[in-house]
Protein backbone atom coordinates (compact mmCIF):
# COMPACT_ATOMS: atom_id res chain seq x y z
CA UNK A 1 0.00 0.00 0.00
CA UNK A 2 0.94 3.94 -0.61
CA UNK A 3 0.27 6.24 1.46
CA UNK A 4 0.53 10.30 0.19
CA UNK A 5 1.40 11.70 4.02
CA UNK A 6 1.15 15.77 4.24
CA UNK A 7 2.44 17.42 7.28
CA UNK A 8 1.65 21.38 7.63
CA UNK A 9 1.20 21.55 11.83
CA UNK A 10 3.91 24.63 12.23
CA UNK A 11 6.43 25.41 10.30
CA UNK A 12 7.66 22.76 7.99
CA UNK A 13 5.38 21.80 4.46
CA UNK A 14 6.18 18.39 4.21
CA UNK A 15 4.96 15.71 2.07
CA UNK A 16 5.75 11.87 1.76
CA UNK A 17 5.15 8.82 0.21
CA UNK A 18 5.37 5.43 2.26
CA UNK A 19 5.04 2.02 1.14
CA UNK A 20 3.63 -0.44 3.64
CA UNK A 21 4.04 1.64 6.57
CA UNK A 22 7.59 1.17 7.04
CA UNK A 23 9.74 2.03 3.77
CA UNK A 24 10.31 5.81 2.73
CA UNK A 25 10.26 6.19 -1.00
CA UNK A 26 10.41 10.46 -0.57
CA UNK A 27 10.01 12.49 2.47
CA UNK A 28 10.22 16.67 1.28
CA UNK A 29 10.09 18.71 4.04
CA UNK A 30 10.32 22.76 3.13
CA UNK A 31 11.59 24.87 6.28
CA UNK A 32 10.27 27.93 6.71
CA UNK A 33 12.70 28.75 9.88
CA UNK A 34 14.79 31.60 7.98
CA UNK A 35 11.34 33.59 7.34
CA UNK A 36 10.20 33.62 11.07
CA UNK A 37 13.72 33.67 12.85
CA UNK A 38 13.93 37.79 12.61
CA UNK A 39 10.34 37.59 14.21
CA UNK A 40 12.42 35.54 17.34
CA UNK A 41 9.58 32.56 16.72
CA UNK A 42 6.87 31.65 14.25
CA UNK A 43 4.65 33.84 13.53
CA UNK A 44 0.89 31.77 12.79
CA UNK A 45 -0.27 34.20 9.74
CA UNK A 46 2.97 33.96 7.77
CA UNK A 47 3.14 29.79 8.41
CA UNK A 48 -0.50 29.45 6.81
CA UNK A 49 0.48 31.71 3.80
CA UNK A 50 3.89 29.95 3.34
CA UNK A 51 2.22 26.93 3.79
CA UNK A 52 -0.11 28.05 0.91
CA UNK A 53 2.09 28.59 -1.44
CA UNK A 54 4.78 25.85 -1.17
CA UNK A 55 2.32 22.78 -0.37
CA UNK A 56 1.23 21.81 -3.99
CA UNK A 57 5.11 22.05 -4.94
CA UNK A 58 6.00 19.99 -2.52
CA UNK A 59 3.25 17.28 -2.76
CA UNK A 60 3.92 17.13 -6.84
CA UNK A 61 7.85 16.71 -5.61
CA UNK A 62 6.97 13.92 -3.15
CA UNK A 63 5.02 11.71 -5.42
CA UNK A 64 7.61 12.52 -8.57
CA UNK A 65 10.86 11.45 -6.20
CA UNK A 66 8.85 8.35 -5.05
CA UNK A 67 8.92 7.46 -8.66
CA UNK A 68 5.03 6.48 -8.51
CA UNK A 69 1.71 8.28 -10.01
CA UNK A 70 -1.46 9.83 -8.10
CA UNK A 71 -3.11 6.79 -9.40
CA UNK A 72 -1.12 4.19 -7.14
CA UNK A 73 -1.89 6.11 -4.01
CA UNK A 74 -4.32 3.83 -1.23
CA UNK A 75 -5.09 6.59 0.91
CA UNK A 76 -4.34 10.30 1.99
CA UNK A 77 -3.29 10.84 5.31
CA UNK A 78 -2.87 14.51 6.86
CA UNK A 79 -2.13 15.76 10.25
CA UNK A 80 -5.09 16.87 11.77
CA UNK A 81 -3.77 18.26 15.44
CA UNK A 82 -2.39 19.58 17.40
CA UNK A 83 -0.56 22.55 15.78
CA UNK A 84 -1.98 26.07 14.69
CA UNK A 85 -5.20 25.73 13.42
CA UNK A 86 -4.17 28.15 9.93
CA UNK A 87 -1.36 25.80 9.14
CA UNK A 88 -3.32 22.69 9.77
CA UNK A 89 -6.25 24.19 7.58
CA UNK A 90 -3.69 24.36 4.88
CA UNK A 91 -2.96 20.62 4.45
CA UNK A 92 -6.25 19.49 5.25
CA UNK A 93 -7.59 21.57 2.76
CA UNK A 94 -5.06 19.84 0.27
CA UNK A 95 -5.14 16.10 1.41
CA UNK A 96 -9.40 16.55 1.48
CA UNK A 97 -9.32 17.54 -2.16
CA UNK A 98 -6.93 14.44 -3.33
CA UNK A 99 -8.83 12.33 -1.59
CA UNK A 100 -12.12 13.28 -3.18
CA UNK A 101 -10.22 13.72 -6.57
CA UNK A 102 -8.92 10.12 -6.54
CA UNK A 103 -11.83 8.45 -4.65
CA UNK A 104 -9.61 7.29 -1.96
CA UNK A 105 -9.69 7.32 1.98
CA UNK A 106 -8.97 10.48 3.77
CA UNK A 107 -6.83 9.37 7.30
CA UNK A 108 -6.59 12.59 9.79
CA UNK A 109 -3.23 11.86 11.72
CA UNK A 110 -2.55 12.73 15.51
CA UNK A 111 0.79 14.92 15.05
CA UNK A 112 2.45 13.23 18.21
CA UNK A 113 1.63 9.87 17.41
CA UNK A 114 4.09 10.57 14.44
CA UNK A 115 6.54 11.83 16.40
CA UNK A 116 6.10 8.49 18.28
CA UNK A 117 5.87 6.35 14.83
CA UNK A 118 8.99 7.98 13.73
CA UNK A 119 10.72 4.79 15.55
CA UNK A 120 8.81 2.26 13.39
CA UNK A 121 10.21 4.19 10.03
CA UNK A 122 13.67 2.48 11.17
CA UNK A 123 13.21 0.26 14.13
CA UNK A 124 10.83 -2.64 15.00
CA UNK A 125 8.63 -1.74 17.68
CA UNK A 126 7.73 -4.02 20.66
CA UNK A 127 5.04 -3.63 23.18
CA UNK A 128 4.18 -2.50 26.27
CA UNK A 129 6.91 0.39 24.95
CA UNK A 130 7.17 4.07 26.67
CA UNK A 131 7.73 7.16 24.61
CA UNK A 132 9.13 9.89 25.70
CA UNK A 133 8.24 12.51 23.77
CA UNK A 134 10.07 15.52 23.66
CA UNK A 135 9.32 18.81 21.00
CA UNK A 136 8.42 22.29 20.82
CA UNK A 137 4.94 22.30 21.99
CA UNK A 138 4.63 18.65 24.04
CA UNK A 139 6.62 17.17 26.70
CA UNK A 140 5.34 13.73 27.45
CA UNK A 141 5.52 10.27 28.79
CA UNK A 142 3.14 8.19 26.69
CA UNK A 143 2.69 4.09 27.31
CA UNK A 144 1.81 2.03 24.34
CA UNK A 145 0.53 -0.89 25.59
CA UNK A 146 -0.04 -2.67 21.83
CA UNK A 147 0.23 -0.86 18.60
CA UNK A 148 -1.70 2.37 18.08
CA UNK A 149 -2.90 2.22 22.32
CA UNK A 150 -1.39 5.96 23.52
CA UNK A 151 -1.99 6.46 27.19
CA UNK A 152 -0.30 9.50 28.74
CA UNK A 153 1.28 8.98 31.70
CA UNK A 154 2.56 12.07 32.57
CA UNK A 155 3.11 15.56 31.07
CA UNK A 156 3.95 19.27 31.63
CA UNK A 157 2.00 21.22 33.54
CA UNK A 158 3.66 24.63 31.74
CA UNK A 159 6.76 24.31 29.05
CA UNK A 160 7.49 21.86 27.07
CA UNK A 161 10.92 21.04 26.68
CA UNK A 162 12.10 22.47 23.46
CA UNK A 163 10.03 25.78 24.15
CA UNK A 164 12.11 25.85 27.57
CA UNK A 165 15.39 25.92 25.46
CA UNK A 166 13.99 28.23 22.99
CA UNK A 167 12.97 30.84 25.86
CA UNK A 168 16.40 30.31 27.43
CA UNK A 169 18.14 30.78 23.92
CA UNK A 170 16.56 33.88 23.82
CA UNK A 171 17.29 34.88 26.64
CA UNK A 172 20.79 34.59 25.47
CA UNK A 173 20.14 36.50 22.46
CA UNK A 174 20.95 33.42 20.60
CA UNK A 175 18.76 32.55 16.94
CA UNK A 176 15.47 30.41 16.70
CA UNK A 177 15.39 27.79 17.28
CA UNK A 178 17.55 28.22 19.99
CA UNK A 179 17.64 24.03 21.36
CA UNK A 180 20.54 23.20 18.62
CA UNK A 181 22.35 26.71 20.24
CA UNK A 182 21.65 25.80 23.34
CA UNK A 183 22.69 22.09 22.78
CA UNK A 184 26.59 23.27 21.41
CA UNK A 185 27.23 25.75 23.84
CA UNK A 186 26.69 23.26 26.86
CA UNK A 187 28.85 20.73 24.98
CA UNK A 188 32.15 22.93 25.17
CA UNK A 189 31.38 24.24 28.68
CA UNK A 190 34.32 23.75 31.22
CA UNK A 191 32.05 24.46 34.19
CA UNK A 192 28.53 23.90 34.93
CA UNK A 193 26.03 26.54 36.66
CA UNK A 194 24.16 24.58 39.48
CA UNK A 195 20.38 24.89 38.46
CA UNK A 196 17.44 23.29 40.39
CA UNK A 197 15.62 20.49 39.56
CA UNK A 198 11.50 20.14 39.42
CA UNK A 199 10.76 17.09 40.91
CA UNK A 200 7.29 17.11 41.47
CA UNK A 201 5.67 14.41 43.85
CA UNK A 202 7.76 11.57 44.49
CA UNK A 203 5.35 9.52 42.49
CA UNK A 204 4.67 11.78 39.48
CA UNK A 205 5.56 11.62 36.14
CA UNK A 206 4.57 15.06 35.33
CA UNK A 207 6.79 17.73 34.43
CA UNK A 208 7.97 21.54 35.06
CA UNK A 209 9.93 23.76 32.95
CA UNK A 210 8.93 27.20 33.96
CA UNK A 211 10.54 27.55 37.12
CA UNK A 212 14.04 26.23 35.55
CA UNK A 213 13.58 28.84 33.09
CA UNK A 214 13.08 31.82 35.77
CA UNK A 215 16.09 30.43 37.38
CA UNK A 216 18.31 30.62 34.13
CA UNK A 217 16.35 34.27 33.67
CA UNK A 218 17.44 35.13 37.62
CA UNK A 219 21.08 34.25 36.81
CA UNK A 220 21.08 36.24 33.81
CA UNK A 221 20.30 39.40 35.59
CA UNK A 222 21.73 39.11 38.83
CA UNK A 223 25.31 38.80 36.37
CA UNK A 224 24.05 41.86 34.67
CA UNK A 225 23.13 43.58 37.21
CA UNK A 226 26.67 43.32 39.21
CA UNK A 227 28.23 44.73 36.28
CA UNK A 228 29.84 40.64 35.94
CA UNK A 229 30.54 38.55 33.11
CA UNK A 230 28.00 35.98 32.15
CA UNK A 231 29.42 32.31 31.47
CA UNK A 232 27.11 31.22 28.94
CA UNK A 233 28.30 28.27 28.46
CA UNK A 234 28.14 27.18 32.08
CA UNK A 235 24.81 28.48 32.38
CA UNK A 236 23.68 26.74 28.88
CA UNK A 237 25.56 23.29 30.84
CA UNK A 238 23.46 24.02 34.08
CA UNK A 239 20.08 23.93 32.02
CA UNK A 240 20.56 21.27 29.97
CA UNK A 241 21.75 19.02 33.12
CA UNK A 242 18.78 20.05 35.15
CA UNK A 243 16.40 18.90 32.15
CA UNK A 244 17.93 15.98 31.02
CA UNK A 245 18.51 14.71 34.80
CA UNK A 246 15.14 15.23 35.28
CA UNK A 247 13.40 13.51 31.70
CA UNK A 248 15.87 10.56 32.30
CA UNK A 249 15.29 9.73 35.87
CA UNK A 250 11.54 9.94 34.81
CA UNK A 251 11.84 8.00 31.64
CA UNK A 252 13.75 5.32 33.15
CA UNK A 253 11.15 5.49 36.14
CA UNK A 254 8.14 4.89 34.07
CA UNK A 255 9.42 1.97 32.05
CA UNK A 256 10.17 -0.17 35.36
CA UNK A 257 7.13 0.87 36.66
CA UNK A 258 4.77 -0.53 33.50
CA UNK A 259 7.04 -3.12 32.22
CA UNK A 260 8.02 -1.64 29.35
CA UNK A 261 10.25 -3.96 26.50
CA UNK A 262 11.29 -0.33 25.06
CA UNK A 263 12.36 3.35 25.75
CA UNK A 264 11.43 5.39 22.46
CA UNK A 265 13.06 9.27 22.24
CA UNK A 266 10.78 11.01 19.81
CA UNK A 267 10.17 14.91 18.91
CA UNK A 268 12.58 17.74 17.84
CA UNK A 269 14.64 17.64 21.35
CA UNK A 270 15.55 13.82 20.73
CA UNK A 271 18.43 15.61 18.28
CA UNK A 272 19.74 17.17 21.70
CA UNK A 273 23.10 15.14 21.57
CA UNK A 274 23.56 16.26 25.71
CA UNK A 275 20.22 13.92 25.93
CA UNK A 276 20.93 11.32 23.26
CA UNK A 277 24.10 10.65 25.23
CA UNK A 278 22.70 10.45 28.46
CA UNK A 279 19.69 7.80 27.51
CA UNK A 280 22.19 6.07 25.78
CA UNK A 281 24.30 5.99 28.94
CA UNK A 282 21.85 4.68 31.16
CA UNK A 283 19.74 2.78 29.44
CA UNK A 284 23.00 0.69 28.77
CA UNK A 285 23.73 0.36 32.32
CA UNK A 286 19.87 -0.60 33.16
CA UNK A 287 19.57 -3.65 30.54
CA UNK A 288 16.77 -1.58 28.23
CA UNK A 289 16.54 -1.05 25.04
CA UNK A 290 16.17 2.41 23.32
CA UNK A 291 15.32 3.14 19.95
CA UNK A 292 15.80 7.17 18.65
CA UNK A 293 14.96 7.97 14.89
CA UNK A 294 17.65 9.74 13.25
CA UNK A 295 17.71 13.80 13.24
CA UNK A 296 15.64 14.23 9.94
CA UNK A 297 12.36 11.61 11.63
CA UNK A 298 13.04 13.69 15.05
CA UNK A 299 11.39 17.11 13.49
CA UNK A 300 8.70 17.90 11.69
CA UNK A 301 8.08 15.55 8.32
CA UNK A 302 5.51 14.01 6.71
CA UNK A 303 7.09 10.26 6.74
CA UNK A 304 6.38 9.81 10.25
CA UNK A 305 2.35 10.88 9.63
CA UNK A 306 2.50 8.24 6.79
CA UNK A 307 4.26 5.48 9.65
CA UNK A 308 1.36 6.69 12.45
CA UNK A 309 -1.55 6.81 9.67
CA UNK A 310 -0.78 2.88 8.16
CA UNK A 311 -2.32 1.53 12.05
CA UNK A 312 -5.51 3.20 11.07
CA UNK A 313 -4.98 1.84 6.74
CA UNK A 314 -4.45 -1.57 8.50
CA UNK A 315 -7.87 -1.51 9.79
CA UNK A 316 -9.45 0.41 7.37
CA UNK A 317 -10.48 2.86 10.02
CA UNK A 318 -11.04 6.60 7.94
CA UNK A 319 -11.83 10.07 8.41
CA UNK A 320 -15.35 11.71 7.21
CA UNK A 321 -14.29 14.33 4.12
CA UNK A 322 -16.15 16.90 6.46
CA UNK A 323 -12.70 16.52 9.19
CA UNK A 324 -11.70 19.28 10.77
CA UNK A 325 -8.68 20.80 12.13
CA UNK A 326 -8.00 20.15 16.23
CA UNK A 327 -5.35 22.31 17.63
CA UNK A 328 -5.79 20.41 20.71
CA UNK A 329 -6.54 16.83 19.66
CA UNK A 330 -6.40 14.25 21.99
CA UNK A 331 -3.71 11.53 21.16
CA UNK A 332 -5.15 9.41 23.64
CA UNK A 333 -8.96 9.97 21.64
CA UNK A 334 -6.74 8.55 18.68
CA UNK A 335 -5.61 5.53 19.85
CA UNK A 336 -7.43 2.85 17.33
CA UNK A 337 -9.75 1.19 20.03
CA UNK A 338 -11.36 4.36 20.27
CA UNK A 339 -12.25 5.11 16.51
CA UNK A 340 -15.67 4.94 16.12
P1 LIG B 1 5.08 19.73 18.58
O1 LIG B 1 5.64 18.52 17.93
O2 LIG B 1 4.98 19.60 20.07
O3 LIG B 1 3.80 20.19 17.95
P2 LIG B 1 7.04 21.18 17.10
O4 LIG B 1 6.56 20.29 16.00
O5 LIG B 1 7.16 22.63 16.85
O6 LIG B 1 6.12 20.93 18.37
P3 LIG B 1 9.48 19.80 16.86
O7 LIG B 1 9.64 20.22 15.44
O8 LIG B 1 9.24 18.39 17.14
O9 LIG B 1 8.42 20.69 17.62
O10 LIG B 1 10.78 20.27 17.66
C1 LIG B 1 11.23 21.61 17.60
C2 LIG B 1 11.88 21.93 18.93
O11 LIG B 1 13.05 21.11 19.10
C3 LIG B 1 12.33 23.37 19.05
O12 LIG B 1 11.89 23.87 20.29
C4 LIG B 1 13.86 23.27 19.01
O13 LIG B 1 14.53 24.28 19.74
C5 LIG B 1 14.08 21.93 19.63
N1 LIG B 1 15.39 21.35 19.28
C6 LIG B 1 15.83 21.02 18.05
N2 LIG B 1 17.11 20.57 18.11
C7 LIG B 1 17.47 20.61 19.43
C8 LIG B 1 18.63 20.28 20.16
N3 LIG B 1 19.74 19.81 19.56
N4 LIG B 1 18.62 20.48 21.52
C9 LIG B 1 17.53 20.93 22.13
N5 LIG B 1 16.41 21.27 21.51
C10 LIG B 1 16.36 21.11 20.17
MG1 LIG C 1 9.19 23.17 13.40
FE1 LIG D 1 6.37 18.25 16.03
Amino acid sequence: SLILAIETSCDETSASVIRGGKHILSNVVSSQIDVHVRFGGVVPEIASRKHVETITLIMEQAVREAGCSLRDLSAIAVTQGPGLVGALLVGIVAAKSLAMALDIPLIGTHHIAGHIYANELVHEMNYPCMALVVSGGHTELVLLESEGEFRVVGRTRDDAVGEAYDKVARALQLPYPGGPHIDKLAAGAENAIELPRAWLEPDSYDFSFSGLKSAVLAVINQTRMKGLELDEAALARGFQESVIDVLVTKALRAVRQYGAKQLLLCGGVAANRGLRTALTSRCEAEGIELLIPPGGLCTDNAAMIGAAAHLKLKRSQFSNLDMKADPGLPLEGWSLSAHN
